[in-house]
């Protein structure tokens, strides 16, 4: 099974990326024949960005990986401007992307009706980019979060399209989504997801925050005028609290309402509030540990590059001659 997802390297990685995403990474280092996981430096570059914050972002993003039990050794890590093919594929997949399909994912609506001064193109092309991303290695299997349902379903499309084309060449990828802690949403507008660029502050848990600063964010979590924890309509922030609490503990959300059955929310916060501290410490912990050495930062992602490189310039091979681009 061949395994690939990226993350982007924006801000401070959240409780949502770790429980949508990261953790999935991590258990997939043993299924995956490789498992593959990019920093995604390029699609970082489609809404504004500050070079030297970029930088700092990409090594913050890369130790975080490590610290939550990347192991460079079972996977594939690298960063994604590396690897020049995923620029290359994304311009061949371009002519078999509709226009009209780009404009209709939501990602891209949520985020350019929230740019002040640019919409890029590049935010509109950003599904075709992350198509390349995951064909260009042939993966079967897509770990993400529940947001990005629809751009594996975009791809898988393009894929198919690719194929009855020029030939089976390229694989159509499946998602892989928990099935709990899909969408984490934010603490303070629970009807959003937790996002790393779009979010508020008091309401996104980040996995480097302190102890401290975790149980005051989620002890002023937004719930309802109700007192039960349960989940249900009209308890979005109580339901959120729920499913993180039930992955933060390793069990089910049924068990969370059957312990909390009777609790008040005061109670019932503080028990999240140490649960994500228990579940988050060793990782912020680990990250500090690693974080200063940049030179072996780089080494792995350098050394991972080289591997990416391999399995990817293979692909684009094929892809040129099939379309008839380039010499034969
Ligand atoms: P942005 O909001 O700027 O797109 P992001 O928070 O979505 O940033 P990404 O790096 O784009 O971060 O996403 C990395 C992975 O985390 C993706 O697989 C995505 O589906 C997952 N993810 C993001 N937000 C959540 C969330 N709130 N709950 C669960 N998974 C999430
Ligand atoms: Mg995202």
């Amino acid at each position: 099974m061949r395994i690939f997802s990226g993350i982007q390297p924006t801000g401070s990685k959240h409780l949502g990326n770790y429980i949508g995403a990261i953790r999935q990474y991590v258990e997939g280092q043993d299924r995956g024949d490789p498992a593959i996981y990019c920093i995604v430096d390029l699609h970082a570059l489609t809404v504004p960005w500050d070079p030297a914050t970029l930088r700092e972002s990409l090594y913050d993003t890369t130790a975080i990986l490590l610290a939550a039990g990347l192991d460079p050794e079972r996977c594939i890590l690298f960063r994604q401007s590396d690897v020049r093919e995923h620029t290359e594929l994304t311009w061949y997949l371009s002519a078999l992307t509709a226009h009209g399909d780009l404009n209709r994912m939501t990602q891209f609506k949520d985020k350019s009706a929230k740019q002040r001064e640019l919409v890029s193109a590049g935010l509109f092309f950003y599904p075709v980019l992350m198509a390349a991303d995951v064909l260009a290695y042939k993966a079967q299997e897509v770990p993400v979060g529940d947001d990005q349902r629809q751009h594996v379903e975009l791809m898988r499309e393009i894929a198919r399209r690719f194929n009855e084309r020029f030939g089976e060449i390229l694989d159509v990828p499946e998602y892989r989504i928990p099935e709990v802690g899909a969408r984490i949403m934010d603490l303070q507008e629970p009807a959003n997801k937790m996002s790393t660029t779009g979010g508020s502050e008091a309401g996104t848990v980040l996995v480097l925050d302190d102890p401290k600063t975790l149980t005051r964010k989620i002890k002023s979590a937004v719930t309802d005028s109700g007192t039960e924890v349960r989940r249900g309509d009209g308890k979005e922030g109580i339901s959120n609290l729920i499913q993180i609490l039930a992955v933060a503990r390793g069990t089910s959300e049924e068990e969370i309402e059957r312990e909390f059955e009777g609790s008040g929310y005061g109670d019932f916060k503080a028990a999240v509030a140490e649960g994500v501290v228990d579940f988050l410490s060793p990782v912020r912990e680990r990250y500090e540990a690693l974080r200063p050495d940049e030179a072996a930062l780089e080494e792995a992602l350098t050394a991972g590059a080289g591997k990416a490189r391999e399995i990817a310039s293979g692909t684009l091979a094929e892809v040129r001659s099939a379309i008839g681009v380039g010499p034969t």
